[in-house]
Order: C-alpha cells, then sequence, then structure tokens
C-alpha cells in the first residue's frame, strides 16, 4: 500500500480553513483528523505543511498542450496572421514533437498545481505518453476537423475510434471524443460524434461560441445560433464541455443551464485573439457549472490556472454587472473542472481522489485575512510548494520528481526551433 501523510497544514474542508492532517492510502484520500497516528507516520511519505495551505488542486478544463512548443513563436502581429504561422508549424508536427510539447506543458502545470487537464489535440498518443509518464492525471480527446470532406470525416471518426480504444482503462486517463466545433464540423460528423459518445459513454468535448465571426458563420450555414444548433442535433444529450461560450444570447444560456452543459472559460485567451469577455456572472446565476482553462500556450502563454482565476474575476468586475466572488472562481478552478468531467475529485474529503496542492504561505499571503482573497487575488504561481496527484508526491519543495527538467527544456528548444525556422 502507498501512503502518504501530510501533518500540520491549514486545509480547505467544505468551504472552510482548518487545521488538520490528512491521510492518502492508494490515490485516495482516506481520513482528514486532527492529528494522524504515529504508527501510520512511519510507514509512509509524510509531508510537513505548517505554514502552508493545503487546498484541492487545480484543473485546466481545456487546453492543447502540445503547443507550449510554438508559444512566443509570433506574437504582436493581426490575428489572421497570427493563425497562419500556428498553422504551418502544426502541420509539420509529428507525434515526438507533440510528446515534447506536451510534457514541456505539464512540467509547468505540475509547477502550478495543477493536478489534471483535459487536451484536444492532434497525435494523441504522444499525449498520452507524456501523461502515463510523468504521473499527471488528464481527460484526452483527438479534435476532429472534416470542413464538409467526407473523406476526412471518415479519417478523423476512425482515429477517434483507435484513440479511444488503445488508450481506454487506464487509471489517470479519462477519453473524451471531440469534434473540434460547430463550424469546423459538418452537421454529419457532430451527429456521428454523439453516436460515438453514446457507443463508449464518453462526454463530447467541444469549442463553442469563442467568436463573433463563428456565430455569424454557424447561423448563415444553419439559420441557428451555435447553441441552439448543437442542442436541435441532440447534442447536449450527452455530457458536455463546451469551451468559451463567449457570444451566447439569454435563450442560449437557458440551454447550456437545462441541459447540464459545462462551460469552460478561458479568460487569458479569450483576451489575447481579441474574442470577448464571457458572460460568466449570469452563468453561475443560471447555474451552468462554470471551470476554468487556459486554452493552448500559443494564445495565453502560460499554462496557470492560478493565472487565469484572477482575469477571470477581473474580468466580470470590468463588465460590472455582477461580482464572482473569489469563493466561486476558486471552486471553478478546483471542483467544478472535476464535476465537468464526471471525476470524483476537486475537494478535500475522505474517498476522493488524492489530487492535493500545497501552497507556502510567504510574503504575498501576508497578512492573511482571508485565504480564497489571497490566493485567487494575490498568487504569483511561487507560492505552490507541492503537488500530489493520485496519492502520489509530483512535486516536493518545488522540485519535479518525475520530470528531467533540464533534459526536457534542451530537447523543447531543439524541436520548437526545427518546427518554426
Ligand atoms: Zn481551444
Amino acid at each position: 500500500m502507498e501512503r502518504v501523510v501530510i501533518t500540520g497544514g491549514t486545509c480547505l474542508v467544505r468551504g472552510t480553513f482548518i487545521k488538520a492532517d490528512i491521510l492518502i492510502e492508494d490515490g485516495i484520500i482516506k481520513d482528514i483528523t486532527k492529528m494522524i497516528s504515529k504508527v501510520l507516520k512511519e510507514d509512509a511519505e509524510v509531508l510537513n505543511a505548517e505554514r502552508c495551505l493545503v487546498v484541492p488542486a487545480f484543473f485546466n478544463a481545456h487546453t492543447h498542450v502540445a503547443m507550449t512548443l510554438l508559444r512566443c513563436a509570433v506574437e504582436d502581429v493581426p490575428l489572421m496572421d497570427w493563425l497562419r504561422e500556428v498553422w504551418r508549424a502544426e502541420s509539420r508536427m509529428n507525434e515526438k514533437d507533440v510528446y515534447t510539447g506536451a510534457m514541456l506543458g505539464i512540467a509547468e502545470m505540475i509547477k502550478s498545481g495543477i493536478a489534471c487537464f483535459s487536451d484536444q489535440y492532434l497525435h494523441m498518443d504522444g499525449v498520452a505518453k507524456a501523461v502515463e509518464e510523468s504521473g499527471i492525471r488528464a481527460v484526452l480527446g483527438y479534435g476532429m476537423i472534416d470542413m464538409d470532406d467526407e473523406e476526412k470525416r471518415k479519417k478523423e471518426l476512425k482515429e477517434t475510434v483507435r484513440f479511444v480504444e488503445k488508450w481506454k482503462n487506464k487509471q489517470r486517463i479519462t477519453l473524451t471524443v471531440d469534434p473540434h466545433s460547430p463550424y469546423t464540423c459538418s452537421e454529419e460528423l457532430l451527429v456521428e460524434s454523439i453516436k460515438l459518445s453514446q457507443k463508449y459513454n464518453l462526454p463530447l468535448h467541444i469549442h463553442v461560441a469563442e467568436t463573433k465571426d463563428e456565430v455569424r458563420m454557424v447561423k448563415e450555414r444553419t439559420g441557428k445560433t451555435p447553441v441552439k444548433y448543437l442542442n436541435d442535433l441532440g447534442f447536449f444529450s450527452q455530457k458536455v464541455i463546451a469551451a468559451h461560450c463567449v457570444w451566447v444570447d439569454d435563450e442560449e444560456l437557458t440551454i447550456l443551464a437545462k441541459n447540464g452543459v459545462s462551460v469552460a472559460h478561458c479568460p487569458v485567451s479569450n483576451m489575447k485573439l481579441g474574442s470577448g469577455i464571457a458572460r460568466i456572472a449570469e452563468m453561475v446565476d443560471a447555474g451552468v457549472n462554470v471551470c476554468l482553462g487556459t486554452d493552448g500556450a500559443a494564445s495565453n502563454n502560460s499554462l496557470s490556472i492560478i493565472g487565469e482565476m484572477k482575469f477571470a474575476a477581473l474580468l466580470q468586475k470590468l463588465r460590472n454587472v455582477k461580482i464572482v466572488r473569489a469563493e466561486e472562481v476558486f471552486k471553478m478552478a478546483t471542483k467544478n473542472g472535476y464535476m465537468a468531467y464526471g471525476l470524483r475529485g476537486g475537494e478535500l474529503e475522505e474517498g476522493y481522489l488524492a489530487d492535493i496542492t500545497i501552497l507556502r504561505k510567504g510574503l504575498s499571503y501576508t497578512p492573511l485575512y482571508n485565504p480564497f482573497y489571497s490566493i485567487v487575488y494575490s498568487s504569483y504561481g511561487f507560492e505552490v510548494r507541492d503537488l500530489i496527484v493520485d496519492g502520489k508526491v509530483l512535486m516536493k519543495n518545488c522540485d519535479l520528481m518525475t520530470v528531467d527538467e533540464e533534459r526536457l527544456m534542451d530537447e523543447a528548444e531543439r524541436r520548437g526551433f526545427d518546427l518554426i525556422l
């Protein structure tokens, strides 16, 4: 039995911060108590969390992790020029590039306290291998695009089936069916995706209403707004995670709430690509499960959910509609992500997945009036000291336990320049 004990920390338990010890056995939180017995500690890896906050780990609910290899390659140009360069580089990527980009992104995510991420991309075997080796948890789906081409559609569906068959039944990998979006996928591909999702009992993960242009295109083609269009196809009969949802009207908002659709809000990417500000305050009010994502590193350029929390909260203040409280934003960054993908995590609770972040109470958290305020508004990211995923310590005292950082950086540097030049 693998046992980890966290002692002396200030732990977030059922919405309140309390002093407690945490016992983890075989990847699951076994006990949260005043003090764990000496006998149990003798046979365990013990993390001393005095002067630390112990919280559920962060969840990156929407990304394309291998794009770390392309970040900062093109900046400060109009969107269409930027996209052209990114697409050019992506078309040259192979599975090894994707593996290296994924490892780079995963290493960064571990360092910023993220235990699980949801990824949609190509050459997904590369991402899955990096997940297996690094020890992180992930939700993975092959991003399908057919652009009304029947041949391409068949290939894309076949690749999804192949990927699902290859990686099902892995402890830390959850799978999704990922048609890219209503404007890059034909109606047939969307319908086939619903069928696959039913057949394998997997959630659907899709980009929806990211830009005004996209809404216009979908309306021209179908006569409907994107959410209405998907609803009429029966898309929301399945568990769905819709990324972005920046441009949704009141009718669409009601559809999302009524059907239990989760929205992956990506505030930094939406700002960088000039997409707009999602109506998160209204979504929370309507009961939509909102979680946070970074989107790909090329349009962010970080993979930090700590960063997204602050921007999510501030952007709603900028809209001046209704304040979304820090505690709510923290939930979006943790529990809501796990909920969206049907995982029992995101809370420090007995029987839950042992995905835990330990934050040092340093300069930026002083004075500590309210830990939620400090974590959401005052974090730089360097507060993250340790990360436990699935009951294993992946970062200890800021050192990565499963990744050779220097070697990885050399490899990523080499592959990145090969792709871009
Ligand atoms: Zn995306």
